[in-house]
């Protein structure tokens, strides 16, 4: 049985998806129809992740196939940096639809509250952004607000906003975004973001849900003890654990994998209940540790990316 969130448009995402950062050419076509043959109907994508045309290879093939219809699948992806002129917007979606082989996304996110000069992928200085006084987060959301309008996006939303940004957004927009797509998982819960979603009709989904893959010393959330003790009592694995407290607390999940095995133990989290006691001891490892840093874009005038003070 797959589970929903309901957006505030009445759309209705599925709750657990199958991201694709790092998912590499070569295995990437792979993992996709085995995700969609194990019943994942939810796949996020990003036109940065540069794997987007073998990705709708195999969604097409799926679907010519008759592993799943169109209708039943969840498809979002994200808006580049380099594309935040209202102009550039339609044209970056148009793009994305031909690499996935699509002709509508079910959700179109802006991927970072950050505008970036054309033509740049991962800033690497500080003139390669373009300051948000001269190319304000608004502009960008409102041609996002008339693709919806036109039928080739079903939901809109956006990622990595603080809940400042979102609040500054909707105070302007006038298609309340769907989804605020985050980092979150134990290390960093973001309980007052999430508070602040929920409250205004947006849903989260939890990005890096495992803990993304870990650099040389930083800290891992599958071998943290508390999550480990956990999975071994209750026969669960440490990723299952992670996704299941997510789920039950509302949020969306999107655990990226290329193996088999990985996205069938992620999948089968749907199934996990944890009970009042284990959800409260996973509430206490929070320490607002971010594994994605977001310091490539917090260059020069990004200083405060997370509206944190320094
Ligand atoms: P993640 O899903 O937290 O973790 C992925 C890592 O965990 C990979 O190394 C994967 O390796 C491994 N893994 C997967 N299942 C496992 C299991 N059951 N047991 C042990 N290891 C497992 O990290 P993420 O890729 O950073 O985040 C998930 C998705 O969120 C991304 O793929 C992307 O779609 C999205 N995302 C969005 C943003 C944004 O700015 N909006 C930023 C980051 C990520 P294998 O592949 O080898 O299984």
């Amino acid at each position: 049985e797959t589970e929903y969130v309901k957006l505030n448009n009445d759309s209705e995402m599925p709750i657990i998806g199958m991201g694709t950062w790092q998912s590499k050419p070569g295995e990437t076509y792979q993992a996709v129809r085995w995700a969609i043959k194990l019943g994942y109907k939810h796949i996020d994508c990003a036109p940065i992740y540069g794997n987007q045309g073998e990705i709708g290879q195999a969604i097409s093939d799926a679907i010519r196939e008759g592993d799943i219809k169109r209708k039943e699948l969840f498809v979002t992806s994200k808006l580049w940096n380099d594309a935040h002129a209202p102009e550039d917007v339609k044209p970056a979606l148009e793009q994305t639809l031909k690499d996935l082989q699509l002709d509508y996304l079910d959700l179109f996110l802006m991927h970072w509250p950050v505008a970036q000069k054309k033509g740049i992928g991962i800033p690497q200085r500080a003139e390669d952004l373009i300051p948000l006084s001269d190319l304000p987060l608004e502009v960008t959301w409102a041609a996002m607000e008339k693709l919806q309008g036109e039928g080739s996006v079903e939901s809109i939303g956006v990622s990595n906003f603080t809940a400042n940004k979102l609040g500054d957004l909707i105070e302007k927009a006038e298609i309340v975004p769907a989804v605020n797509q985050i980092e979150n998982h134990p290390l960093l819960q973001q309980n007052d973001l999430i508070d602040f979603c929920h409250k205004n009709n947006i849903e989260v989904t939890a990005y890096s849900p495992l803990g993304s893959q870990p650099h040389e010393g930083q800290e891992s959330v599958l071998e943290n003890p508390v999550i480990q003790e956990i999975a071994e009592r209750i026969k669960a694995t440490p990723a299952q654990v992670v996704l299941a407290w997510q789920m039950q607390r509302g949020v969306a999940v999107i655990p990226k994998s290329v193996h088999e095995a990985h996205l069938r133990e992620n999948y089968a989290s749907l199934a996990i209940e944890l009970d009042e006691a284990d959800m409260a001891k996973i509430a206490t490892l929070d320490k607002n540790y971010r594994f994605i840093s977001g310091d490539a874009f917090a260059n020069g005038s990004y200083a405060n990316l997370w509206d944190e003070a320094n």
